[in-house]
């Protein structure tokens, strides 16, 4: 059976109308499914015949919170939420002057094996779909009241590795007719998987590309982001530089900062000079802890002194406000701990 939310507006219409259903009513169902309905039986506005033949046809996946932490100090939220088949992934909501923000994951573990990570630790499980990533930002939405304006796509999994249902999460997400949430306030963020960077630079989208970069030498990129071995620095900051020429949008660095492993003063000046002439923005990122890595995040002197110096060579840089420093941070750590208690318990 085909999951309904995973369907464009036009897909939806061709589904119908193979149904014998009118155009206008993909249109219906389209704003019930983007509003977050839980059953076919709450669209009022349908018949009863067709809610039934509906239901027969299409899967209507609702997550179920697994579990949920709100932070006492900024009111972030962290939810774990279960699938349909038992898989659980983590996303966060976020108040941001500007708005509610989400980080939605794109997969079920990662492949990509990033040492400073919880979620790649147990490897990659699956693929998301589009329609369940498009459920993390509408149960959000749902759960808190609030109306999400910005999304990063930053929480468990590689986007790029899940490409096509990325894409078409994409476009879902930003049409008009369901939650419409413009390209201009989407972040992709990616660990440097350099041909599909080049690839997404042509399907001409207005997200912002944010580049997972860490450390501006193959040698330390490599220690910590196995991705490197595959796709150097060199060859990653050739791909940048095309997706830059072709969509025209300034891409954003992260860069986390871990103590006398990213944060030596002439690391400061090899990302200065990899960055230099390049319209460009680079996050400082303090590292958060996971017990299973020997990395520990720099100290805050040092983080100011590296800001400073890339500054001083011309390029913009930023430190990451800490959010939720109440809840477990770090990303992968809820679903981690959810897959311990199912082997404690025998569950997995
Ligand atoms: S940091 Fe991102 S790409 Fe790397 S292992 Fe974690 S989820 Fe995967």
């Amino acid at each position: 059976m085909t999951e309904i939310k995973s369907l464009t507006i036009q897909e939806l219409k061709e589904e119908l109308a193979a149904m014998g259903e009118k155009p206008f009513r993909a249109g219906q169902i389209f704003k019930w499914l983007h509003g977050g309905v839980e059953s076919f039986e709450e669209m009022s506005n349908l018949s009863k015949d067709l809610r039934a033949r509906l239901a027969e046809r299409f899967i209507l996946t609702v997550p179920q919170v697994a579990r949920k932490q709100v932070s006492q100090v900024d009111g972030t939220v962290k939810y774990l939420w279960r699938l349909r088949d038992g898989d659980c992934v983590e996303s966060v909501l976020m108040h941001y002057e500007h708005g509610v923000s989400v980080c939605v994951s794109t997969q079920v573990g990662c492949r990509m094996g990033c040492k400073f990570c919880a979620s790649g630790l147990n490897g990659l499980k699956r693929h998301l779909s589009a329609g369940e990533i498009l459920d993390e930002v509408l149960f959000m939405q749902k759960d808190s009241g609030e109306t999400v304006s910005n999304i990063v796509l930053m929480g468990t999994g590689e986007p790029l590795d899940n490409y096509d249902n990325v894409l078409k999460f994409l476009h879902l997400v930003s049409c008009p007719e369901g939650v419409n949430i413009g390209q201009r306030h989407i972040s992709l963020s990616t660990s440097g998987i350099a041909d599909k960077i080049e690839k997404l630079a042509g399907e001409k989208l207005q997200i912002t590309l944010s580049v997972s970069l860490h450390a501006p030498d193959d040698e330390t990129r490599s220690s910590i982001m196995p991705v490197n071995d595959a796709y150097p620095v060199e060859r990653l900051m050739r791909a940048c530089r095309y997706y830059f020429d072709t969509t025209g949008r300034r891409i954003s660095y992260e860069y986390m900062m871990a103590r006398d492993k990213t944060d030596r003063p002439w690391q400061a000046e090899k990302l200065a000079s990899l960055l230099r002439g390049r319209p460009a923005h680079v996050n400082l990122i303090p590292l958060n802890e996971v017990a299973e890595s020997p990395l520990r995040p720099s100290r805050p002197e040092t983080v100011r002194r590296f800001q400073q110096a890339l500054e001083k060579r011309g390029v913009t840089a930023t430190v990451r406000r800490k959010l939720g420093p109440d809840i477990d941070a770090a990303c992968g750590q809820l679903r981690r701990r959810e897959l311990q208690k199912q082997q404690d318990t025998g569950r997995f």
